[in-house]
């Protein structure tokens, strides 16, 4: 266990940037699992800078309580959000222990480690094999990890027991669920547009077996084999190629 078993550590919350290499603070300093994250004081650099003196306080007094150092947690999820922090698509629970400096809506505190994760559905990559190797990089830190779905929280992982099959499965469907409506969104239906390339913007009428009735204009009917309706994914649009079309009829 990361938090020494004869303290009993605060528990605050954060919010985390989370990306293929594991988690970061906000400030883009990453957590390393199995290790509890120290406070570094940053003041006499500050202070250089400013032309001031070097050192403010004794650098061996983590975090001291006239600085700003410490690794920082708020008391409450809407003390964070009170922060500012609206997309809070990784946030958690974290241990803080050694010195910790008490303030009206959190603590700046000497090492931290963190308790449990929440993920927003937003957060999690969509490839398997993605989603595999970044939920590795959090599986590490040995907590728990909770989905959050509406106002819900599935158990993603759990410490000790590894994956869990509703939190998985809540994964699995949502890819499905996208891939459908992708599916969807790429069927040829009347009312969609084709652009025939060189002559216009034509309107899906009817859909006849493996031939396409389009209109383009008010006055020509063409078909087209269904084989030659193409998705051009650079301009995101139906097209086919003018020599494709056949006009059949001029409407009324
Ligand atoms: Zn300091």
């Amino acid at each position: 266990m990361t938090v020494p078993d004869f303290i009993s550590p605060v528990v605050g919350y954060r919010v985390w940037q989370w990306d293929a290499t594991g988690l970061r603070s906000l400030n883009g300093e990453k957590w390393v699992a199995h290790q509890p994250l120290s406070a570094v004081c940053r003041a006499d650099v500050r202070g250089s800078i400013a032309g001031l003196s070097k050192a403010t306080h004794n650098p061996a007094e983590l975090p001291s309580f006239s600085c700003t150092c410490g690794v920082y947690a708020a008391r409450t999820m809407d003390h964070l959000r009170q922060c500012g922090y609206r997309k809070l698509s990784v946030h958690g629970e974290v241990f803080l222990w050694g010195t910790v400096v008490e303030h009206e809506r959190g603590w700046r505190a000497q090492f931290a480690y963190p308790k449990t994760l929440f993920l927003a559905a937003d957060a999690i990559p969509f490839s398997l094999s993605e989603i595999n190797s970044r939920l590795t990089t959090l599986a590490e830190f040995g907590t728990d990890i909770f989905l959050l779905h509406d106002s819900e929280r599935l158990v993603l992982w759990k410490h000790g027991s590894g994956f869990d099959a509703a939190g998985l499965d809540y994964l699995i469907n949502r890819r499905k669920e996208h891939y459908v409506r992708r599916q969807q969104e790429r069927t040829l239906k009347p009312g969609d547009r084709v652009a025939v390339l060189g002559h216009g913007i034509a309107v899906v009428e009817q859909i006849d077996g493996k031939e396409v009735h389009v209109a383009l204009g008010n006055r020509h009917v063409l078909r087209i084999a269904r084989k030659e309706i193409v998705v051009n994914e650079q301009n995101n649009r139906w097209e086919c190629e003018a020599n494709k079309a056949r006009g059949y009829q001029a409407c009324e």
